[in-house]
């Protein structure tokens, strides 16, 4: 799991005078290891619609102290739920796993007695979680 680097998470890293990515990970881990977001979490989503129910309001809120702010205001509450979850995957819009559903490619044989180099011209992804369409 990883956070969007959009204007939200940047605004938090702002605020908690560290480098967005560092932000980016004790997020991550204090929701995930706190169980305020399980482990099934919407790739895509906005924080506020991550979290499980039933989470404590303070829980959520410690979250702030493990980044290093110390006194966050409703402004840097409202930046954080409106942070976006990413998986781990490659896929733009929601960080899920990727297939490769078309290519197209090269190969150069240099010499008959060895395997031919095979390059990539593009290849077509598709995203087993949303279902977006990329080239790469
Ligand atoms: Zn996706």
């Amino acid at each position: 799991m990883r956070i969007y680097k959009d204007r939200f998470l940047r605004a938090l890293a702002n605020r908690a005078k560290c480098p967005y990515y560092v932000v980016d990970e004790r997020i991550c881990d204090y929701l995930l290891h706190t169980g305020a977001i399980c482990d099934e979490y919407s790739k895509g989503q906005k924080i506020k619609n991550n979290i499980a129910e039933n989470t404590p309001f303070l829980l959520v809120c410690g979250v702030f102290k493990e980044i290093g702010i110390s006194k966050p205001t409703c402004e840097d509450f409202a930046n954080l739920m409106r942070c976006t979850i990413m998986g781990d995957g490659i896929c733009p819009e929601c960080g899920g796993d990727c297939d490769v559903i078309d290519g197209e490619y090269t190969s150069h044989q240099i010499d008959r007695d060895i395997e031919p180099e095979i390059t990539t011209k593009w290849e077509l992804y598709e995203c087993r979680d949303c279902g977006c369409k990329f080239y790469k």
